[in-house]
């Protein structure tokens, strides 16, 4: 992955009522952009210039190159996994087969990934996985954290900074949390795997 913009699958307005345009205009257009303008303004002259935004985040020290690539990443990895209510896709296949194995059911992974997503203190993201070892699992990583610096590949994310939500839900976070499933594209997260 380049650090650059993700084109959006959506109309600024076509997640609504779950995100509104106005928190995709905030979140993508000025949080996401400020990420990648960091990002591209740290790496300058440094070994990671020619780097893509995976590498960074799996090798970086903790600091203002690797927070920004995480946050690169993450984002991306969250903006492209939705899609219109309505026009979502199930899991099928290889997916369905995993989530069924490692979670009993669809909706056990849910119950499960709320859990992470609400119960996180303070800024950060709830993940899905697949273990180096080929098991889903399902975590929590505070701030610019991703699945990837520990080895796994990510899958799916909740983002739960207040700026994903407050616009929207104000201090309801487990609201968000749970009407999210409404817009997540399954077989975006399947193309992931
Ligand atoms: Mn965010």
């Amino acid at each position: 992955m380049k650090n650059e913009m993700p084109r959006l699958q959506y109309p600024v307005n076509g997640l609504e009522p779950i995100i509104s345009a106005e928190t995709i205009e905030y979140h993508y257009g000025k949080h996401l952009q400020t990420y990648v303008t960091n990002l591209a303004n740290l790496v300058k002259g440094t070994k990671y210039e020619q780097c893509d935004v995976e590498e960074i985040v799996a090798t970086a020290p903790d600091g203002g190159i690797y927070n920004n690539a995480g946050q690169v990443l993450n984002h991306t990895l969250y903006f492209t996994q939705f899609a219109v209510a309505g026009q979502c896709r199930l899991p099928e296949g290889r997916l369905a087969e995993l989530i069924d194995r490692d979670f009993g059911s669809l909706d056990e992974l849910k119950r499960q990934m709320e859990d992470a997503a609400i119960g996180l203190f303070g800024s950060g993201w709830a993940w899905l996985s697949l273990t180096p070892d080929g098991k889903l699992q399902i975590t929590r990583e505070g701030n610019a954290g991703n699945p990837l610096r520990s080895g796994a590949r990510p899958l799916l994310c909740i983002d739960v900074w207040e700026h994903a939500y407050y616009i929207d839900y104000r201090n309801r976070r487990a609201d968000h949390v749970k009407a999210l499933w409404q817009i997540v594209d399954w077989q975006a997260v399947a193309d992931r795997l």
